[in-house]
């Protein structure tokens, strides 16, 4: 496994590969790995010649007063759980050369991008559309592979690939979540012990709502009342949002019907935790 730090370099080692008519997977990552990522990478290891993964815990996706800098780092373990799952290059770039001095350029999905988690974080997915996009054209995927925990991360890559016509398919995997619900997610290690057992109502809530969504009921006012109850319940909780919206626009429904995207935010402490839930009515 080979750790490359230089983009230049990563660049010419991916045309090298496909100049040998073999295939890249990717799974980018801001690092301090869990089960979560490790399932996309088994996957990406699955399904392609070459495994790449990014550890870049990207500054323009965080928001002032926000925890990029206490966002938790160890990279040597990472690199141990990275041989682990077969990964053949951990692409490990410098902040200051992925925006040297001077850059100026930004890509932003519009309207996807200012809803849910964009509404709480403004400037957020522009921050990961570019990101995102520049590690496309540094690592040259054929695949980039993430999970639904970020569902509104997914549609807003899968929208940039698709209107910027990029060669390359993106697979969304299922949510990894620990024995009792609570979504795997780097920032639970910024919870205590009583945080990460109430965190669990995010998990239970979804559930509930999927379950009077299963049974007949149309109104998402009431299942979304219900979750807020569920949610309140627990000391320490503070929502952020609750949201029940479709899931191609991500624009709240009046009536449940289609396929749509259940999701939460809510703040224990100063940690943000989310979680969604995705169903056809
Ligand atoms: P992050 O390091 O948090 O930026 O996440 C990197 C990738 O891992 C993203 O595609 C996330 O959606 C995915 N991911 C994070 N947590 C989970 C999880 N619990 N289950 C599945 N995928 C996850």
């Amino acid at each position: 496994m080979k750790v490359i730090s230089d983009i230049q370099q990563m660049q010419a080692w991916s045309k090298e590969i496909h100049r040998r008519r073999k295939t890249i997977g990717f799974v980018p990552t801001m690092g301090y790995l869990h089960e979560g990522h490790l399932s996309l990478m088994r996957r990406a290891r699955k399904e392609n010649d070459e495994l790449v993964i990014s550890i870049f815990v990207n500054p323009t996706q965080f928001g002032p007063g926000e925890d990029f800098k206490r966002y938790p780092r160890n990279f040597s373990r990472d690199k141990e759980l990275s041989k682990s799952c077969g990964v053949d290059v951990i692409f490990y770039p410098r902040a200051r050369d992925m925006y040297p001095q001077g850059y100026k350029t930004c890509v932003d999905v519009e309207d996807l991008s200012n809803v849910l988690c964009g509404a709480s974080r403004p400037g957020h997915f522009r921050g990961v559309s570019t990101v995102v996009l520049k590690l496309f054209n540094i690592v040259q995927p054929d695949a980039a592979y993430f999970g639904r925990k970020d569902a509104q991360q997914a549609i807003v890559v899968e929208k940039m690939v698709k209107d910027l016509n990029l060669a390359l398919r993106i697979k969304t995997l299922p949510t990894i979540r620990e024995k009792e619900g609570l979504a795997l997610s780097s920032r639970n290690t910024y919870l205590n012990k009583q945080q990460r057992e109430n965190a669990v109502i995010l998990y239970k809530s979804l559930q509930t709502a999927v379950g009077m969504i299963q049974s007949g009921h149309k109104d998402p006012r009431k299942i979304i009342a219900q979750m807020r109850k569920m949610i309140k319940s627990r000391r320490g909780a503070r929502i952020d949002y609750i949201r029940i919206v479709d899931i191609r626009s991500l624009t709240e429904v009046k009536r449940i019907k289609g396929r749509l995207l259940i999701a939460v935010a809510v703040f224990f402490g100063k940690t943000r935790l989310i979680d969604n839930a995705i169903i056809r009515a």
